[in-house]
């Protein structure tokens, strides 16, 4: 097994641009490409293998053949006919609806056995003064959030955060969200694709209609008692070569940064799979049969049996896995890690 990379997927949005193409030189297929799905496995965008010999073939077709070389043996049985994460890059040169994602059970039970959604999101730039909605102002209730649909002035209800590259939110199920223009951001979320638009701007598509509302279900899944959300400070590892920033440990994945100035040494034991998405520099990955290049923008996924590899070059990247978050936990208390120090992490309990 190799590090295996991708064909992105694009997907053409009403709010979408072409930041991909200025930010990362790509060759993009519009002027308004909202999206581009870096490792996929659904119905509506499947990542095709771009290297190796696996090329041409789709994510799930070799972990069909290869099972658990490509997942690890600690992979849940569910992942193996549903690949668990979904990676974007987005690009929002205008506004995106303002949405909301519920949690497993509601969806289960809404949406013909789907699951819920949680997301993170790394932004890679920002134009200055840059906003997302975070949240709904605190002791808003359901009723006055759902009279502010009905009487057009939702805006002043929700939390707006100025952001800049670099920053980091935790988008737990139940939390109201969006992006403003000017902001391209890195998005790593579970594979689902249960959500609730609340309000989209009065904006009509291409089609000139109005994008579709899903407010009933929205206003029952919002938390509405929840704290507002801040963003994610992380905690910081200083090891052998790298700055660890561990940013987010929730049950359906751990991310964390990796800031490398000369190299890094680290192994994929066959436990687990892991994806790494290049934020800045150039970073070389040399594992025992090969190596590869991972610039700014472009993302790979190492298969659990990979081995030892040495990642060369000074360069910063998001790696993002899945473990029992309260294992990472105990192991960072092992090591001396305070309660307080752990907690910086979005997402552990
Ligand atoms: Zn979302």
């Amino acid at each position: 097994m190799y590090p295996l990379k991708f064909k992105s997927v694009y997907k053409e949005k009403i709010w979408g641009g072409t930041a991909l193409a200025e930010k990362f030189d790509r060759d993009i297929p519009s002027n308004s490409i909202g999206e581009s799905w870096e490792i996929a496995a659904r119905e509506n965008g499947s990542s095709k293998i771009s290297n190796g010999r696996f090329a041409g073939k789709e994510l799930m077709e070799v972990i069909e053949k290869e099972g658990t070389k490509v997942l690890g043996t600690k992979a849940k049985d569910e992942y193996f006919q549903k690949f668990p994460l979904l990676i974007k890059l987005l690009d929002a040169n205008d506004k995106l609806s303002v949405q909301v994602h519920p949690d497993d059970e509601y969806a289960f039970e809404h949406e013909d056995g789907e699951l819920g959604k949680t997301e993170m999101w790394y932004v890679i730039d920002a134009q200055e003064d840059a906003k997302l909605i975070y949240g709904v102002n605190p002791e808003v209730t359901k009723e006055e959030f759902a009279t502010a649909i009905k009487e057009g002035n939702l805006e002043e209800k929700l939390i707006k955060v100025n952001v800049e590259a670099g920053d980091v939110l935790y988008i737990p199920a139940g939390t109201i969200h969006a992006i403003e223009e000017g902001i391209l951001l890195a998005e790593i979320q579970r594979n689902s694709d249960t959500t609730y638009r609340v309000y989209d701007w009065n904006r009509v598509g291409q089609d000139g209609e109005f994008r579709e509302l899903h407010i009933e279900s929205a206003l029952d899944v919002i938390d509405f008692e929840a704290k507002p959300q801040t963003k994610v400070t992380g905690l910081e590892i200083e090891e052998k070569g790298v700055t660890r920033n561990i940013l987010v440990a929730c049950p359906y994945f751990i991310t964390e940064t990796l800031d490398i100035n000369k190299q890094y040494a680290d192994q994929a034991d066959g436990s687990r799979f892991y994806i790494l998405m290049g934020l800045e520099g150039k970073a070389r990955l040399t594992y025992q049969d090969g190596e590869i290049d991972l610039e700014a923008g472009e993302t790979v996924l190492l298969p659990a049996v990979l081995g030892d590899y040495i990642i060369k070059g000074d360069c910063k990247l998001i790696k993002s896995y899945i473990k029992d978050p309260t294992k990472l936990k105990t192991e960072l208390s092992d090591k001396g890690y305070s309660k307080t120090e752990i907690n910086r992490i979005k997402g552990i309990i």
